[in-house]
């Protein structure tokens, strides 16, 4: 048995009863990224001597019979999540050489959970992006076929945990950044409610929209791992005071009773793939041979979603941005004359294209004059899908779509054409303007044998309906346990 290719199931099992250490699994790990890295590009920083001290103290607390679902077990996180122990970038080059003070939120429970973290992931610049082809350090490949991008933001995390160089990874999901990298790689990836998980260390993109989620090479294996992140925290005032249920619980294959809603909208949309159409209609199938009762549900604003979705986040990144200007964190321009010129040459050279658009838009939306006709406007419709959705969810538990219109596209083909790019986002942004959870799960190929994913989402804090529905359908099915050629 090849250690690194072990679910988090698995390889706790394996902890609990001795079976192996967490310093050999871990060891395991970093060998399978000193084999793979440089053909999947999916680490910006990674150390094996910290990582190997976590897995000392983990042995040591299983030897001491203290062997949690997590303990022991290598995780990797997006690298705009804070950690005092590796440098933070959040793939910019105008966070060169930041170290963040402090550990997010997400870090702190990971490791009072016993994980050990191998290092931080590759993504695009400040998550902005659907391909990781945004990123201002690397490009990162798709594990399934390496010319090919592993989608994004979170197109770090999925790629690692696709290629067996992490056994669950963190992401951020904005407008689909956990589910569409999760789709394109052939991994589960579940973007919370908003609020279910503390934002506080989270680097900001759009402050209303982000939300932090797992990766994971199955649907239990995310359950573990929301488990340790979920929760209140005093630091982030959005994260909601309500209890936490074991996700795992959830876990039962039972599907019968459970209403699965259609939208009507979603098989229309401009660019959807007939092959993910006709991958996402056999999951319905399965979900219904299951006990799963089908339901038309109507979402008729889900047309505005792009628009919208394109005004609110470059608004909010546009001021979540200003902070970056070469006097508090990271890189400075050297040879400016004098502070205004210091502050457009460092945010000039240290932001990329894509960011630099997006500051651009934002500025504009808030502007004195503006506000009213772009941001409050798009603030509206926002509450309109949100309405759709709560109207939706009463005669249904969850509802069921594609998660992106096409499987993984090649590396450069979409770059220059940032439209096309928005677009590609249709599915996802939904969820994100609505604050409910959404998970992608593997559903099937194409016949150049890339992975689609299903999207399943529910109603605010109702993650236990998503869990039940997709873990009855990888029961039942064997796309999650294929593997990528490497
Ligand atoms: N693709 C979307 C964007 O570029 C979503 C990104 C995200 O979820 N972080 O904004």
């Amino acid at each position: 048995m090849k250690l690194h290719e072990l679910t988090i199931e698995e390889a706790h099992n394996l902890l609990k009863k001795k079976e192996i250490s967490s310093q050999e699994l871990t060891g395991a790990v970093f060998d399978r990224i000193d084999a793979v890295e440089s053909k999947v590009n999916a680490y910006i920083a990674h150390s094996r001597d910290q990582a190997m001290r976590q897995a000392a103290g983990a042995d040591k607390a299983i030897a001491d019979g203290r062997c949690l679902p997590l303990t022991g077990i290598p995780l990797a996180v997006k690298d705009l999540i804070c950690t005092r122990n590796f440098p933070t970038t959040c793939g910019s080059k105008i966070l060169e050489g930041f170290t963040p003070p402090y550990d997010a939120t997400v870090i702190r429970k990971l490791e009072e959970a016993g994980a050990v973290i191998v290092g931080k992931l590759n993504m695009d610049e400040f998550a902005m992006g659907s391909s990781t082809e945004n990123s201002g350090i690397k490009i990162t490949g798709n594990p399934w076929d390496i010319t090919r991008i592993p989608g994004g933001s979170s197109g770090g995390s999925a790629a690692a945990v696709a290629a067996d160089m992490c056994l669950g990874a963190l992401g951020s999901d904005t407008g689909g950044s956990i589910r569409q990298p999760a789709s394109h790689c052939g991994v589960a990836g579940l973007k919370p409610t908003y609020g279910r998980v503390s934002r506080f260390g989270l680097v900001a993109f759009a402050s209303s929209l982000d939300q932090i989620g797992p990766l994971g090479k199955n649907v239990a294996d995310c359950a573990h791992l929301l488990n340790a992140v979920a929760g209140y925290d005093r630091r982030d005032s959005t994260s909601v005071p309500e209890d936490v249920p074991d996700y795992t619980a959830a876990l039962t294959g039972d599907l019968k009773g459970l209403t699965i809603g259609i939208p009507e909208e979603y098989s229309a949309a401009e660019g959807l793939d007939p092959a993910v159409l006709s991958a996402v209609n056999d999951a319905v199938a399965v979900l219904e041979s299951l006990g799963a009762r089908r339901a038309k549900v109507s979402l008729p604003h889900t047309e505005y979603a792009v628009a919208v979705y394109y005004v609110i986040a470059p608004s909010e990144a546009s001021s979540n941005l200003a902070r970056y200007d070469g006097v508090k964190y990271g890189f400075r321009n050297p040879d400016s004359s004098e502070l205004m010129n210091m502050y457009r040459r460092t945010r000039s050279r240290g932001f990329g294209p894509e960011v630099q658009r997006r500051i651009i838009i934002g500025t504009y939306c808030l502007s004195a004059g503006y506000y009213d006709a772009y941001y409050g406007k798009a603030s509206q419709v926002r509450t309109l899908i949100m309405e759709d959705f709560k109207k939706a969810f009463d005669t249904c538990d969850v509802i069921v779509c594609p998660v992106a219109p096409t499987a993984a596209f090649k590396i450069g083909e979409k770059i220059d054409d940032p439209l096309t790019m928005y677009l590609s986002d249709i599915f996802t942004l939904s969820a994100n303007l609505a604050g409910i959870p959404g998970m992608s799960v593997p559903c099937g190929f194409t016949t150049d044998g890339l992975p689609i994913g299903l999207q399943i989402m529910a109603k605010h804090f109702d993650e236990e309906k998503i869990f039940k529905a997709a873990y009855g359908f990888e029961q039942a099915t064997e796309f999650h346990q294929k593997k990528p050629n490497l």
